[in-house]
């Protein structure tokens, strides 16, 4: 008997289990795969630098990653934003340089300023430390953003500049996402207006954001990999996880610490049907990363960052690192571009890059490309808040039913990696309390 069972080890499940260690549990952390870190993950070039194939940045509002980055003893430097020269747009049949593309009108400029007053209406009306007390939630979860920019008198430039946007986030166009989610999680992030790439993406890990993973998982006593867990039967006398070989590991608590998806496929009994229900019913955007390597960051010379929103198979690019771009296929595209060989896939990627930034694009030193939205262990990329799901999902997310505990960057209002060391610690504060 184990005091603490921890099903998966990324950044949530190791951050709980880290916690939970430090009070004094006894804990075994089981992991699907043959290494741990879940959605950050990253490989080494010949030349030392590291290259991240998931999580990446993360900004000023993301405070428990931070003090976890401090406690860790690693380093922050500037992410992508510190890249010097402009932003990139393309649309097909133009590719535009510079604050604002080619397409936008002046009423297309005026309008963008009116639709973030609107905004700051609806973010005013959510408590970031109680969203579900907004008296207009019903409502607004159920308007998608795009609807809800229509309705504001959104111009037909500002409705497609906001979709390159989303788009370039990958967590699904703004036709399809709910308007409170959004507005829940611009507000939980500390901004008062639309994406602030300052509070959540100005930041990154100097020694890879993967080496976050990695350093928790080496002080832990007992990571057991390869070791996907098939069932869990909770039970305040002693709850069983049984593993895929049918081993069955008895426990006081478990924290459960997986994705939306491979957390449906595990048999769970002993919590109440309604906390069932909402741990199923949240859904994923599929969403694959797409990163070249160079010797030099070669897009300085025409004066581009490196950073584009694009209506082609790649959504966004940006500089990971010198030399190094990253780039994410939102949900709406993933299917054309997994649906292809690898071959054809990194040639047509690498033709897009140089559609942006010129043919030294299409001579990289290697290129990855890892297709989340398909692996068994993620079956996705982050949350994607349809217009309802919000309401769907219901107040129990993100809460305990002792001793069955839930964390993970689904569990918090907008994933990321602050999502998963947020309520990784919150599940091993409460499963040390007990409550
Ligand atoms: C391409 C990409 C880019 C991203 N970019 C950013 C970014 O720049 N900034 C940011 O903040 N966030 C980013 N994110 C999101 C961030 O990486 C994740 O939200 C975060 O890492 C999730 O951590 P987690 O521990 O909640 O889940 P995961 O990392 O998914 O960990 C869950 C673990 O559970 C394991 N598991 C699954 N099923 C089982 C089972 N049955 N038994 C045992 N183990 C199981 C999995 O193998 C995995 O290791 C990105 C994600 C992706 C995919």
């Amino acid at each position: 008997m184990t005091d603490v069972v921890v099903v998966g080890a990324g950044l949530a499940g190791l951050a709980a289990a880290r916690d939970l260690e430090a009070g004094g549990a006894q804990v075994t952390v089981l992991e699907a795969r043959a290494r741990v870190g879940g959605r950050v993950e990253q490989v080494e070039l010949p030349d030392g630098r590291r290259v991240q194939l998931g999580g990446e940045v993360v900004g000023n509002a993301h405070t428990s990653y931070l003090g976890l980055v401090a406690e860790l003893g690693l380093t922050l430097t500037a992410s992508y934003v510190a890249e010097p020269g402009e932003i990139t747009r393309q649309v097909p049949g133009s590719v535009d340089v510079g604050d604002w593309p080619s397409w936008c009108t002046d009423a297309d400029r005026a309008s963008y300023d009116e639709v973030e007053q609107a905004l700051a209406k609806v973010l005013a009306s959510i408590d970031p430390d109680d969203p579900w007390s907004c008296p207009d939630l019903e409502r607004l979860d159920r308007l998608s953003v795009g609807d809800w920019l229509r309705e504001v008198g959104a111009t037909p430039g500002v409705l497609r500049l906001w979709d390159l946007v989303h788009l370039s986030l990958s967590d699904g166009s703004i036709e399809r996402q709910s308007l409170f989610a959004y507005a829940r999680k611009t507000v939980v992030g500390g901004t008062t207006g639309s994406y602030d790439v300052e509070q959540w993406e100005n930041l990154r890990v100097a020694e890879g954001s993967a080496t976050v993973a990695l350093t928790m998982a080496e002080a832990l006593r007992d990571v057991r990999l390869s070791t996907p867990v098939r069932r869990i039967r909770i039970d305040p006398a002693g709850s069983v996880v049984t593993t895929h070989t049918g081993e069955e590991l008895r426990a006081d608590a478990v924290v459960i610490a997986v994705p939306a998806g491979p957390a449906r496929d595990i048999d769970i009994s002993g919590v109440s049907d309604a906390r069932l229900t909402s741990l199923r019913r949240q859904r994923h955007a599929w969403a694959a990363k797409f990163v070249a390597a160079y010797d030099e960051p070669f897009w300085r010379a025409r004066g581009q960052n490196a950073l584009a929103e694009s209506e082609g198979t790649l959504g966004s690019t940006w500089p990971q690192q010198h030399g190094v771009l990253s780039a994410l296929v939102p949900p709406e595209r993933y299917a054309a571009f997994a649906a292809t060989d690898p071959e054809t896939r990194t040639r047509e990627a690498l033709d897009q890059v140089a559609e942006l930034y010129g043919p030294q694009a299409t001579t990289p030193l290697q290129t990855w490309t890892r297709l989340w939205g398909t692996d068994p262990w993620t079956q996705g990329y982050v949350t994607n808040w349809r217009p309802g799901d919000v309401l769907a999902v219901g107040p129990l997310h993100g809460t305990h039913e002792p001793p069955f505990y839930v964390c993970g960057s689904d569990q918090w209002v907008a994933g990321y990696m602050e999502g998963a060391v947020r309520t990784g610690r919150g599940a091993a504060a409460a499963a040390l309390a007990g409550k």
